[in-house]
């Protein structure tokens, strides 16, 4: 039973994808149309959202520059055109985020919605690393927040997930919401704020900081050498946005693809230091939810910090090793400017 689930899953999300990557030269061809029935994916994924949301939701995945991001005034709209209150339809929409999963080791496909201060809202899935030790994966909580860090919101209110999250995930949580305001939508729970699901917690007060990763602040960096490349830049631009208050080690990655997009991922560092994501696993969240695939990697780029006190080069080139082997990290060295 699980395995024909996993079927259907996969059958679903390669349909997605192939929706998503064809654009809207194949809707012109009319597959699938917006009132498709048979063929309509996202009815198969939403059933019981209505036509025109998924209609609006389709829009949306399949924009050029999506990547994962549904804006604040587009959720107005489905919050409207759905009458559900934001809880509600955050939940109603795991499903989709579920489809952007990529757990090749244990098949359990997480979905998660996070809601900025914006009002917007951000998809996020698990990714599994095969052959890399299991310290590598994404969540999926923190892949949704680690979206709404890279469309650089204010901060972040609630998320919605198909399962309980994790301890991994709450410690994650605790440096995005550290005040424990953030609250938590389960199927079939009553809505629950992270200082109910994780008491007494080890903040990034306990390592002297005042504040957690909210809001997105820039450091003045520069590149040793000139980074006049545009993935080498984009590299650069996503160190400036990392969060490493720990460790001083900003750092960032950029991903580029045969299509011809680029996408940055930033550092997001965690008072517990386990729970950090690094900055290539936060640009393949940016990636994949825009419905690129592995093999679209061409080239990727990791900025960091000259002489810092941790480096993301083995961490980048052994999850590199696992999806794009071919591809060799092009390196950016940077220092603060003074
Ligand atoms: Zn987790």
């Amino acid at each position: 039973m699980a395995q024909l689930f996993s079927n259907q899953f996969v059958n679903r999300r390669t349909a997605l994808m192939t929706l998503i990557s064809a654009g809207a030269a194949l809707f012109a061809q009319g597959f699938p149309t917006v009132n498709a029935s048979d063929n309509d994916v996202l009815a198969n994924i939403l059933p019981d959202v209505t036509a025109g949301s998924r209609a609006k939701l389709r829009t949306i995945l399949s924009s050029p520059g999506f990547s994962g991001q549904i804006p604040a005034a587009a959720v107005q709209d489905l919050l409207a055109s759905e009458k559900k209150n934001i809880a509600a339809l955050m939940l109603a929409l795991l499903p989709l985020a579920r489809t952007f999963s990529h757990p090749p080791i244990s098949n359990y496909h997480v979905g998660a919605v996070a809601q900025g201060m914006s009002g917007s809202l951000y998809l996020g899935f698990n990714i599994e690393f095969p052959g890399q030790a299991l310290g590598f994966a994404v969540h999926g909580e923190q892949a949704a927040l680690s979206s709404a860090y890279m469309h650089s919101e204010a901060g972040v209110s609630a998320i919605a997930v198909t399962a309980a999250p994790c301890g991994h995930c709450r410690q994650f949580m605790n440096e995005l919401s550290p005040d424990g305001q953030i609250e938590i939508f389960v199927d079939q729970a009553a809505p629950t704020k992270l200082s109910a699901l994780l008491p007494l917690a080890f903040g990034p007060k306990d390592l002297g900081r005042k504040d957690g990763a909210f809001p997105v602040k820039q450091t003045n960096l520069t590149s040793v050498a000139p980074a006049s490349d545009a993935l080498l830049q984009a590299a650069l631009d996503a160190a400036r946005t990392a969060y490493a208050p720990y460790t001083g080690a900003c750092s960032g990655a950029a991903i580029a693809t045969r299509s011809g997009r680029i996408y940055k991922g930033s550092y997001v560092e965690n008072v517990a230091f386990n729970p950090s994501l690094s900055p290539l696993q936060t640009a393949l969240v940016q990636m994949l939810v825009a419905g690129e695939d592995y093999s679209a990697i061409s080239r990727v780029a990791l900025a960091e910090i000259k002489g810092a006190k941790i480096s993301q080069r083995t961490a980048t080139e052994a999850v590199l090793s696992a999806i794009a082997p071919s591809v060799r990290v092009e390196f950016v060295a940077a220092e603060t400017r003074s």
